[in-house]
């Protein structure tokens, strides 16, 4: 396996794969590798000859103290990428994936600044730095001002600049993303759209721990109380869009479940776990069209229920299909 450090190595790389007639599959992480990780390498290396992950903690998608209370362990991912059998782990630098930034500190200041706009219904792409070197990509107003987004929509602009930049790096045939990052997911496929692009993206569902908790490098963080209080939370979350399921498929009118009803209850339900040793804050919890994004009145098998909340200031989200 070939461990990657630069833009034009990985350029070569990708070019000699082409050339040779291989498929290239990319899998986009941040490191500190899960199981939630490896299913997608698993599902990239069924379809592609060729199989590169991206680990990279990209500055643009977070506040400083986030950013640097992010887990890193590269040694072990390169360890964990190369016994799933993958070709090449692209490990950018900063400096090499924004080479125009004066600073990481810089990095964290783009999304306030005015003189990038974002629009309405249309992705904007703004050429930024010194000789206009990356593509800052402000997300539409349709697609980031909902669930996670609203928030912090900046997170996305983020999150579609790095994947962009990626694209035009690697240029692979497919792309895999977790259904656990389910607005990612709606955005990428969306910018995807814009770009006309003709790599596939394709969705890999949500593996979950024994406990139920849907896999994450920021499980690191909890301590054990906050952990249980984690699994409660997912439990709760579980119990309804259960109990909504069973009830949308009865399908009579006194049974219909109201998103709001189920929201309210939902949301006195996880509150009620909350100890005095742990501060527990609900950020939102929408029952959403996956693909819209738009938040439903009445529960259907398609439709998702999103969580997120804050454990002891560490923010943590659910996304839960009703079907
Ligand atoms: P991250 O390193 O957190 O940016 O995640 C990289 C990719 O792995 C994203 O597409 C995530 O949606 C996906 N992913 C992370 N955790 C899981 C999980 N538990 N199940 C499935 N996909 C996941």
């Amino acid at each position: 396996m070939q461990i990657i450090n630069t833009i034009t190595d990985m350029h070569a790389w990708t070019a000699q794969a082409r050339v040779q007639g291989h498929t290239v599959g990319l899998v986009p992480t941040m490191g500190c590798l899960h199981n939630g990780h490896t299913e997608l390498f698993k599902e990239a290396r069924k379809n592609n000859s060729r199989v590169v992950a991206s680990i990279f903690v990209n500055p643009l998608q977070f506040r400083q103290d986030a950013y640097e209370k992010y887990p890193r362990r590269l040694d072990a991912d390169i360890q964990i990428a190369e016994s799933f059998g993958l070709d090449a782990v692209f490990a950018p630098s900063t400096a090499e994936m924004y080479p125009h930034a004066p600073s990481t500190d810089w990095l964290f200041t783009l999304h306030d600044d005015p003189s990038y706009p974002r629009h309405q219904t249309k992705f904007v792409s703004h050429h930024i730095g010194q000789d206009n070197a990356t593509n800052y990509i402000r997300v539409p107003s349709r697609l980031v001002m909902k669930m996670d987004g609203q928030k912090h929509p900046w997170h996305f602009d983020g999150v579609a600049t790095v994947v962009n930049q990626l694209f035009n790096i690697i240029n692979p045939h497919r792309a895999y993303f977790g259904q656990k990052d389910i607005q990612q997911i709606a955005i990428l496929q969306a910018m995807n759209d814009w770009n006309e692009s003709t790599i596939d993206l394709v969705e890999v569902p949500i593996v979950r721990d024994t406990d139920g908790l849907a896999l994450s490098s920021r499980l690191v963080l909890l301590n054990d109380a906050e952990r249980s209080i984690v699994i409660e939370v997912t439990k709760r979350i579980a119990q309804h869009a259960t109990v909504s399921s069973a009830n949308t498929q009865a399908n009579t009118q006194a049974n219909t479940q109201h998103a709001q009803a189920l929201i309210k209850d939902l949301q006195s339900d996880i509150q009620s776990i909350q100890t005095h040793e742990n501060t527990l804050v609900i950020d939102s919890i929408e029952c959403v069209n996956p693909a819209t994004l738009e938040p439903v009145d009445a529960i259907e098998d398609a439709t998702i229920l999103f969580v997120a909340y804050l454990i002891n200031g560490i923010r943590l989200t659910e996304t839960r299909p009703f079907a």
